[in-house]
């Protein structure tokens, strides 16, 4: 891969902690977006300079539009124009629809989806204006398929899959491909807080029999954002065991 930079929100810890690795290690330098996970952040950055590659840590709460820009400013201003977005950030507020409150409706589509059209929209034009550019999002196989409790989270990733379909449309001329992953049951903190019976039960959807690791999903961002990708644009790769094989 030429040297290029990546940002990716979400980078502190799990998905986004491997995803930055695996772009670091592919000679990209790494901009680390965290929100309270700063001393993560600053550990990941020392990792990835000993790779030889550039590295900082860029605190930015990205369901904020004003802290987006402020984030894509400092970025900018301290490593140069964003080459590769990776829009990773994300959590969760599950509850069934009637017990969900609107509040955890809000956090969960500004923190999933709101956060992506933000940062794609800062990025968006320096690509362009440089006529190549990688926008990689994680979805999530919910996102197709649905599944109770997560009507929220579910809908956040649907929107990012459409979102990014659209995104792709508009900008494939100018040598911007825009592409999804949808990771299945990933062992993260995220899946940490789940209780044994529902793992259990997950784990008996999954033809592969595991769950799987942070670096499965990481590898797949990592051909998306390199040069090998240039003919692929609007899909969407689930990396999941094969649990929706859709
Ligand atoms: P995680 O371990 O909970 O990590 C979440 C990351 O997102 C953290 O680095 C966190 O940063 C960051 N983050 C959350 N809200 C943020 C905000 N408003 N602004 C900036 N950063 C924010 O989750 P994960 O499992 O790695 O998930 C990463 C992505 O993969 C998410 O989009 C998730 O929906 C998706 N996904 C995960 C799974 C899975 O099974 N784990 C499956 C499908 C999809 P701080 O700690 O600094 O706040």
């Amino acid at each position: 891969m030429a040297r290029r930079l990546a940002l990716v929100t979400g980078g502190s810890r799990g998905i986004g902690r491997a995803i930055a690795l695996a772009l670091g290690k592919n000679g990209c330098d790494v901009a680390v977006n965290y929100n309270a996970s700063a001393e993560a952040a600053e550990a990941l950055c020392g990792e990835l300079s000993a790779l030889g590659v550039r590295a900082s840590a860029f605190g930015a709460d990205v369901s904020d539009r004003f802290q987006v820009e402020a984030l894509f400013k400092a970025v900018e201003a301290g490593m140069g124009p964003v080459e590769i977005l990776v829009n990773n950030a994300g959590i969760t507020r599950d509850n069934l629809l009637m017990r969900m409150k609107c509040e955890d409706w809000d956090a969960v589509l500004a923190a999933n989806l709101n956060s992506a059209f933000y940062c794609t929209k800062e990025a968006i034009r320096g690509m362009a204006k440089a006529r190549w550019g990688r926008i990689v999002s994680i979805a999530s196989v919910v996102g197709l398929i649905g599944n109770a409790g997560q009507a929220n989270y579910s809908a956040s990733k649907a929107g990012l899959i459409g979102f990014s379909r659209s995104v792709a449309r508009e900008y494939a001329a100018r040598g911007v491909t825009v592409n999804v992953v949808a990771p299945g049951f990933i062992g993260t903190d995220m899946t940490g807080v789940l209780k044994e019976q529902v793992r259990e039960a997950i784990l008996g959807q999954i033809p592969l029999g595991r769950m799987g690791s942070p670096e499965d999903v990481a590898r797949a961002v990592a051909f998306f954002a390199s040069e090998e990708s240039s003919y692929v644009t609007g899909q969407v790769l689930a990396v999941d065991g094969g649990m929706t094989m859709c």
